[in-house]
């Protein structure tokens, strides 16, 4: 069964890794897809000025961001002049609460939804589901990891830590009959099967890539159509969009896209730019009768104004997760939460607190990588450090704090680093083995339980160093 992102995100990363690093195919599958789209997202900026260009989406996203307030009021005004409603949910429950609300209303029993995050972040499908209502993902990704009841593995490729055999299988199993591993007949099949959920649905719901506060417009990038058939077939569209995600106008956007769409996919452009401006008007042939669009906070107030603020310029490329060595190997479900990899590592604890997922800061080398590709400059890995800080002087662990303050007294004189490294040399014989050691003492163990810890040399530098 499924695990809630709750519940999962108040396990410990170590265990849930653990359980990851046991799928000796995962890292070959995520290593595969990741590395395609960080190869092409290089050869796309290879010919671009990107300092330049990233210099510039860093100052149009921290300057929305400072500036939240003003744009989404501008958002909300323009928006609902077009006649599309907008709800300003303060909590999930608030979020989810509403949706429900207006799905009684409609009396819908299916609903048709696109790639949502934010919909994740709030247990949206499973609220609606409990009302008898079917859900029914239509982006491909999403689709198999709700056939497979997990929740999605990367901010833009939920699926990306199944192969194609696994996806074979598994749309074989729901709808019983044989498939073949072959990409292009599994998608053939998916979009046939989804066609009557489009046609049938009596609610869309979907993400929203930006709202433009200047027209209160809604921007949805898609690969597959199924964006835009969510958003203009059902009579009602509802969108789920995270409070942060505001451009200020179309100016601003024309940068912002295409950074979005080269970081993601390493493409130019995406297949499908979808800009929705409220609901059908009398003249027009098509469009939904009601356009909802929910803001949701959901903590990322209490971030505003915090050293941690810079997290929510993040404009959901998932090109840090694609970079991130630990996401490599664990794949987003080591993280237990709806956003894996380093945006995930420094949202999450900032977003659910660090009480349930104050581990999440350590799931990270500190190697920068994740830095360097962020197309908006967030510095991930400073605020990964950062957040560990914090997150030491919130839980304050006694024991590791003694040991630590202990550590660092000794290493700061000279005498006590040479005493040290003598003591440790001269007990880690019988844990030596081929060079190095692979089973240590509590609390080392908890290294060597995962890694090999090398072995103190057996002449220090500063004894080489002396007689040279
Ligand atoms: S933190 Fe940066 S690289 Fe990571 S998803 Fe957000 S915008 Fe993309």
């Amino acid at each position: 069964m499924a695990m809630t992102p709750d519940a999962a995100v108040r396990k410990r990363f170590e265990d849930r890794a653990d359980v990851q690093l046991r799928k000796r195919h995962l890292p070959l599958i995520i290593g595969r897809a990741t590395d395609t789209r960080e190869a092409r997202r290089r050869d796309i900026f290879a010919e671009l000025d990107l300092p330049g260009l990233r210099n510039a989406a860093e100052a149009v996203r921290a300057h929305t961001v400072a500036n939240l307030h003003t744009y989404l009021d501008r958002f909300a005004e323009r928006a609902e002049a077009r006649g599309t409603k907008v709800f300003f949910a303060a909590t999930a429950e608030e979020a989810v609460s509403y949706v429900r609300t207006l799905a009684a209303k409609r009396g819908a029993r299916l609903i048709a939804k696109a790639k949502s995050m934010a919909s994740e972040e709030i247990h949206l499908s499973p609220a609606l589901e409990a009302d008898g209502i079917e859900v029914v993902e239509t982006d491909l990704g999403e689709y198999i990891v709700q056939l497979a009841k997990e929740p999605p593995s990367h901010i833009i490729a939920p699926a990306v830590h199944k192969s194609r055999t696994e996806i074979a299988r598994l749309l074989a199993a729901h709808h019983g009959r044989s498939l073949p591993d072959d990409p292009e007949v599994l998608t053939a099949f998916a979009r046939e099967v989804l066609r009557r959920t489009f046609l049938e649905a009596d609610i869309g719901i979907s993400g929203v890539n930006f709202g433009v506060a200047e027209t209160g417009s809604l921007a949805l990038v898609t690969n597959e159509g199924n964006g835009r058939m969510v958003t203009s077939l059902p009579p009602v569209h509802v969108a789920i969009m995270g409070m942060e995600r505001i451009v200020p106008s179309f100016e601003e956007l024309s940068l912002l896209l295409p950074m979005l769409v080269a970081s993601a996919t390493g493409r130019p452009v995406s297949t499908y730019f979808s800009f929705i401006n409220g609901p059908r008007l009398p003249d027009e042939v098509d469009g939904p009768e009601e356009v909802h669009v929910v803001v949701l906070d959901n903590g990322r107030s209490k971030i505003l104004g915090t050293e941690y603020q810079s997290i929510l310029h993040c404009i959901r490329c998932g090109a840090c997760q694609n970079v991130c060595p630990v996401y490599r190997q664990v794949g987003g479900h080591g993280y237990g939460a709806v956003y894996g990899g380093p945006i995930g590592a420094v949202l999450t604890p900032l977003l659910v607190g660090f009480e349930k997922a104050g581990d999440l800061p350590h799931a990270s080398s500190l190697c920068g990588a994740c830095t360097e590709v962020c197309p908006v400059k967030i510095p991930l890995h400073e605020q990964l450090l950062a957040l560990r800080r914090d997150v030491a002087r919130e839980q304050k662990p006694v024991v590791e704090g003694l040991a630590f303050r202990a550590w660092s007294t000794a290493w700061r004189r000279p005498w006590g680093y040479r005493l040290l490294a003598r003591l440790a040399r001269a007990g880690q014989g019988m844990f030596v083995r081929g060079g190095r050691i692979r089973k240590a003492p509590p609390p080392l163990s908890r290294w060597t339980n995962r890694r090999d810890l090398p072995p103190v040399a057996r002449r220090t530098f500063r004894e080489r160093w002396k007689d040279r």
